[in-house]
């Protein structure tokens, strides 16, 4: 597998971001039926392109949240209590929001190998990340908006399902055309039979 270049992955990030963020709208609002099976499908084939341990983008910007669960694990792994690894490392943003990390990247991401120095015990929602067939994709699909210019495999994922399914949804026929009040003239022409 090739080694992620990060820098060039944000450049064309970027330059996509618009016309993947279009499809991901028309996807939310007209999921195609089969777009679970279509996830898992291409899922796979993005974990055949992508290693994780060339990138380590989602731990050098991004922070998990850590619920009591995590907390509990991870300081258990660390020999150390909740309260200490809370105190050492999390913050909450606001009252009553989870803890994410004060730091980035994250305090637990070896730098020089990329790999997570708490792996065995680290917080579910690195376990899961980056969610592209987890769950029912029309329901995450928001978040996949949000993580494609920090992520590669997600960029694939929507790269992928973008290609799969050029030309969805048919365009309706135009069948014929109607004068608005008096006649006034419209860029966008009114759809008959709708
Ligand atoms: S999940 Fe995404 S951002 Fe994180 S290491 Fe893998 S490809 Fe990179
Ligand atoms: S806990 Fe591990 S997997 Fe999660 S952000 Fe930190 S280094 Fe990455």
């Amino acid at each position: 597998m090739e080694k992620i270049d990060l820098k060039a992955f944000a450049i064309k990030a970027e330059e996509k971001k618009k016309g993947f963020r279009r499809f991901v709208t028309k996807i939310e609002n007209q999921p195609p039926k089969n777009l679970n099976e279509l996830a898992i499908e291409t899922d796979k084939q993005v974990w055949q392109e992508i290693d994780c341990t060339t990138c380590a983008n989602c731990c050098k910007t991004m922070t998990p949240t850590f619920t009591p669960k995590d907390i509990k694990r991870a300081a258990t792994f660390l020999h150390m209590t909740p309260a200490t690894f809370k105190a050492k490392w999390l913050i909450k943003e606001k009252k009553d929001t989870d803890w994410v990390n004060r730091l980035q990247p994250c305090q637990f991401l070896d730098l020089s190998t990329n790999l997570c120095t708490i792996y065995e015990a680290r917080p579910d929602d690195c376990a899961g990340f980056p969610h592209l067939a987890k769950l029912k994709v029309k329901d995450y699909i928001h978040i996949h908006r949000q993580n494609m210019t920090y992520c590669p495999a997600t960029y694939r994922f929507i790269e992928l399902l973008k290609e799969k399914l050029q030309g969805y949804p048919a365009k309706k026929k135009l069948t014929g055309l109607k004068v608005v009040g008096k006649g006034t003239k419209r860029k966008t022409p009114v759809r008959l039979g709708q």
